[in-house]
């Protein structure tokens, strides 16, 4: 358990003070260090930090940040100890309310009672949320047993329970595949993964290793239609989908089981950033953040998934360093650099983080595409720089690494983002 400040040890004010230490947090905390902020508080509302990463107790995680394969809590661990070498104040249990534009943070916690630190600048670091039934109105009977896959992953991973005994999984996420392999580990019967796409919605290590080598169907183009059962889950029914995504009643059949796991997407929780009136994106559902990401509120800076869900938590690390090495710095009287160059997704990119950039910067785009393209894929960045990637599929984050040399000779304000088969270049 680390230190858990109470209201005597915390500072009325801080330079730095970050909502959420989940692996965006913790590298922010590091990153605002780093850049000579000296007084800063990371803040959770769970016991421990970690996010996430607490319940991913398979591995998966680090090969980018440590250069090698380590599991979730270990990630986590690895850089707490360093939060805490870095007389960074962890206070956990601790639910921060409000944050208000002139970065006053209000926070709720047993310790401390309800209490109020103003902040020289201030990282949103909340993470995401899962997607309910609720999101896709799924007709039928509303007994026990569905439930969201990252909550059958906590009830199993850290509470010891099984949430059933013979388990359907709607979507192909990787917290579903993740928890397909877990739950046929555990003994559970797993009967199929129904996913609504025509291809999986979760990185292709997991279909191989989560499914594949465990002869776990994968059904694609299908979808649950309907939920049976009274108190207990008894039979769900699945149907094949049309081109347009619409069930073909026809064609359903239904399966047995207990359990319906929902592995149907994350959302931003981007509450806060929403009520503090910061500028949304609406192909993310997360704030609009610049080069250093900082959104359109000055001081106040978001990184990780509660900006656009990534798929890598070494993404998250990276992008969140980058957050608090300029939270640090501007809360330590550094000049904000000018944002002069804008991004927008262009043909078969979905979004773009960050929106706008700075042309003496040296930036790393992520985007996720709208459709697969398996073969020789070519990245653009207007007409100024190209990359030629193996393939590219929505389930994968791609990034593009751009620098002054890059972006010097562009004359404009607008930059689109394209990633299109490489035989359509050519033609
Ligand atoms: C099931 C699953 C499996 C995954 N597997 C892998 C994998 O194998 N490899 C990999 O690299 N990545 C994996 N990921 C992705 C990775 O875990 C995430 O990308 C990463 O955890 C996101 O980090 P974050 O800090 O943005 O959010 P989170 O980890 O969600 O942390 C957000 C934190 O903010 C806190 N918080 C939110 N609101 C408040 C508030 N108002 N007050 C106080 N605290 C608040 C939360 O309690 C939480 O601790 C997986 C994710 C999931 C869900």
């Amino acid at each position: 358990m680390p230190i858990t400040p109470d209201r005597r040890h915390l500072q009325s004010r801080y330079d730095v003070v970050i909502v959420g230490a989940g692996p965006a947090g913790m590298a922010a905390a590091l990153g605002a260090r780093e850049r000579g902020a000296e007084h800063v508080l990371l803040v959770d509302r769970e016991t421990d930090p970690g996010g996430i990463l607490l319940q991913c107790i398979h591995s998966g995680f680090g090969l980018h940040a440590f250069g090698e394969e380590v599991t979730g809590p270990e990630y986590a661990g690895r850089f707490l100890e360093q939060v805490l070498e870095q007389d960074v104040d962890v206070l956990t249990d601790a639910y921060v309310m409000d944050v208000t534009a002139d970065r006053r943070v209000k926070l709720m916690s047993p310790r401390v009672g309800v209490h109020t630190v103003d902040a020289a600048t201030v990282v949103l670091a909340m993470g995401a949320r899962e997607r309910t039934r609720e999101a896709i109105r799924i007709p039928g009977d509303r007994p026990s047993g569905v439930m969201t896959a990252g909550f059958a992953q906590q009830l199993v991973n850290l509470e010891g329970y099984l949430p059933g005994r013979r388990a359907v999984i709607l979507g192909s996420g990787d917290i579903g595949l993740i928890m397909a392999r877990r739950l046929a580990l555990e003994g559970v019967e797993v009967v199929g993964v129904f996913e609504l796409l025509p291809q999986p919605s979760g990185l292709t290590r997991n279909v191989v290793q989560c499914l594949d080598d465990l002869d776990i169907p994968l059904h694609l183009s299908t979808t649950v239609i309907r939920i049976h059962g009274r108190d207990r889950v008894e039979r769900v029914t699945v149907a094949p989908v049309d081109d347009d995504r619409r069930p073909i009643p026809e064609k359903a059949w239904d399966v047995d089981c207990d359990t319906l796991l929902l592995s149907i997407g994350l959302i931003p929780d981007a509450e806060l950033a929403r009520s503090l009136g910061a500028q949304l994106d609406p192909l993310t559902g997360g704030p609009v953040v610049s080069g250093t990401m900082e959104t359109t509120l000055p001081g106040v800076f978001a990184a990780g998934n509660v900006v656009h869900v990534n798929d890598l938590a070494d993404w998250v690390s990276r992008e969140a360093q980058v957050a608090g090495e300029a939270a640090g710095a501007l809360a330590t009287g550094a000049r904000r650099p000018d944002q002069d160059i804008r991004l927008i997704p262009g043909e078969n990119v979905a979004y773009v983080v960050p929106h706008t950039i700075a042309s003496d910067g040296t930036h790393t785009l992520s985007f996720r595409v709208r459709r697969p393209i398996h073969g020789p894929t070519v990245l653009r960045l207007g007409e100024i720089h190209r990359r030629k990637v193996r393939a590219v599929v929505p389930a994968e984050m791609v990034t593009m690494k751009v620098s002054p040399r890059i972006l010097e000779g562009f004359r404009g304000d607008v930059l689109r983002v394209d990633a299109i088969a490489a035989e359509e270049v050519a033609r």
